[in-house]
């Protein structure tokens, strides 16, 4: 399970590891994607099998989604559930379906410069909470 937080002794984080696949519908697709080419996105990295292209109109409308489906989401989230996200050419009928396929973690260090925020100092103590009249009468 990814985690969202980090201590100073372990900066890692974890992030899902994506693929994002052309999904054929009953409408035919204008662009030049065809089902089944994919890309993969780990960590901010980007790779598209050898020989491989990916046209940048709907490359361009999944950019700003892939992040968020990258990290931790709500169950209840449409983030968690929605999968499937429509071509933005509107003659075209390809849907790209965005799998979570894994997750990799990274180090805060590697990735940011940055730095995490110092650790908080321990809380003193609360001292018990005397009565005034105990307190008054302690002197004597
Ligand atoms: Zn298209």
């Amino acid at each position: 399970m990814a985690r969202a937080r980090s201590t100073p002794a372990d900066d890692t984080f974890t992030l899902y590891d994506l693929k994002i696949e052309v999904v054929a519908t009953e409408r035919p697709m204008v662009c030049n994607h065809q089902a089944g080419a994919f890309f993969e996105l780990k960590g901010e990295n980007l790779s598209l099998p050898p020989g491989q292209t990916f046209p940048i109109y709907p490359l361009a409308a999944l950019l700003p989604l892939l992040p968020a489906k990258q990290r931790v989401t709500h169950p209840h989230d449409w983030m968690t559930t929605d999968t499937e996200i429509a071509c933005p050419d509107p003659h075209c009928g390809g849907r790209f379906r965005i799998i979570r396929t894994g997750t990799s973690t990274f180090r805060h260090a590697d990735v940011t410069a940055v730095p995490l925020p110092a650790p908080r100092p321990a809380r003193p103590r609360r001292r018990a909470a005397v009565p005034a009249r105990t307190r008054r009468g302690a002197r004597r």
